[in-house]
């Protein structure tokens, strides 16, 4: 069984059907994940000339059923993961497997201030993602964390100025990230500041940026807006079963252990469970890498499946 549908599990049920393995997929409420919120892809690989998210999706189920995987959009609500027979529920259903594939993924903190209407048009939570759209344009990113400031960077090589929102009056970033967005001339820090309201018909075109100490609102023309704050991983579900790390991510033995010949990378602490993309990696958070770790799981299970 795999639970997740989207870049890791599509990946992983198509490796699994062509291997044989009757793969079940629950895709969720929100199946295709969170590409089914962007507009175009442009660093898939395969794809010249972009793609959109939901397409690149449609694709990938389409590829995974062609080789017999079954794909139900709905939400797992309940998992048994020890013993030898894995147990998942939806509703009243219970189904069985041998081995699981968790890709539940994770989702990007928010404002919650209307911010997501404009997500994909001028709203963004990965830079690395969407940075080179935003040429010659004004972009504000908020965060003070080292995944924020690499985010400042990577926009300094396109945008014409990058504003940084930050609720303190200091970074929490490592000191040399600070000298190199502090060090450079595109950069203009908003400090003790936070993003009040987001405006714009469909497209980003302003935000109210308040000042903590003094509670002054000023409206400033905006191209873009990239959230560095954070993301949750979709793991509620495996608490008290599958080891979590602190920030809720679920670990596999490739992130303790390294990537061993005769081990098992992606299995986590519960034998026969494997886990894929975005609910592991709290680094690179890509759609390929997120693919490429369901690839990795599947031959995973293959392998512990034949022993
Ligand atoms: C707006 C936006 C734009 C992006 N743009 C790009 C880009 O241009 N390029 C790029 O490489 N990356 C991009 N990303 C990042 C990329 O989308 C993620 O890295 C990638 O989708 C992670 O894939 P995943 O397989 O880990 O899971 P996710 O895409 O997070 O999907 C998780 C899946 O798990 C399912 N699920 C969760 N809980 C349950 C449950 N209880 N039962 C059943 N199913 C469940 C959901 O329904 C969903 O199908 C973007 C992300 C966002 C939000």
């Amino acid at each position: 069984m795999v639970i997740g549908g989207c870049p890791a599990g599509y990946t992983a049920a198509m490796y699994l059907a062509r291997a044989a393995l009757k793969p079940l997929v629950f895709a969720g409420e929100k199946a295709g994940g969170q590409l089914m919120l962007t507009t175009e892809v442009e660093n898939y690989p395969g794809f010249a000339e972009g793609i959109m998210g939901p397409k690149l999706m449609e694709e990938m189920k389409k590829q995974a059923e062609k080789f017999g995987a079954e794909i139900l959009d709905k939400n797992v609500s309940k998992v048994e993961m020890y013993g030898e027979v894995k147990k998942v529920w939806v509703g009243e259903e219970v189904f069985e497997a041998e081995t699981v594939v968790i890709a539940t993924g994770a989702e990007s903190k928010m404002l919650g201030i209307g911010e997501e209407k404009c997500l994909g048009r001028g709203v963004s939570t990965c830079a690395v993602c969407d940075a080179a759209f935003f040429k010659d344009k004004k972009v504000f990113v908020i965060g003070g964390g080292d995944a924020a400031m690499e985010d400042v960077l990577a926009l300094t090589k396109f945008a014409s100025e990058v504003g940084v929102i930050h609720r303190r009056d200091s970074l929490r970033a490592s000191k040399i990230m600070q000298e190199r967005v502090l060090g450079n001339d595109k950069v203009k820090m908003w400090w003790e500041s936070v993003v009040a309201g987001v405006k714009g018909e469909g497209v980003l075109k302003e935000i109210v940026i308040k000042n903590v100490k003094s509670g002054e609102e000023k409206k400033v023309e905006a191209d873009g807006l990239f959230l560095a704050i954070g993301h949750i991983p979709e793991t509620k579900l495996f608490e008290g079963q599958l080891a979590l790390d602190e920030k809720g991510f679920v670990k596999v033995k490739m992130y303790e252990e390294g990537i061993k010949i005769e081990g098992y990378p992606t299995m986590t602490s519960i034998e026969g469970v494997f886990g894929a993309g975005d609910v592991v990696d709290f680094r690179y958070k890509q759609a390929v890498t997120a693919a490429g770790m369901g690839c990795q799981a599947a031959l995973d299970v293959e392998r512990y499946l034949s022993r």
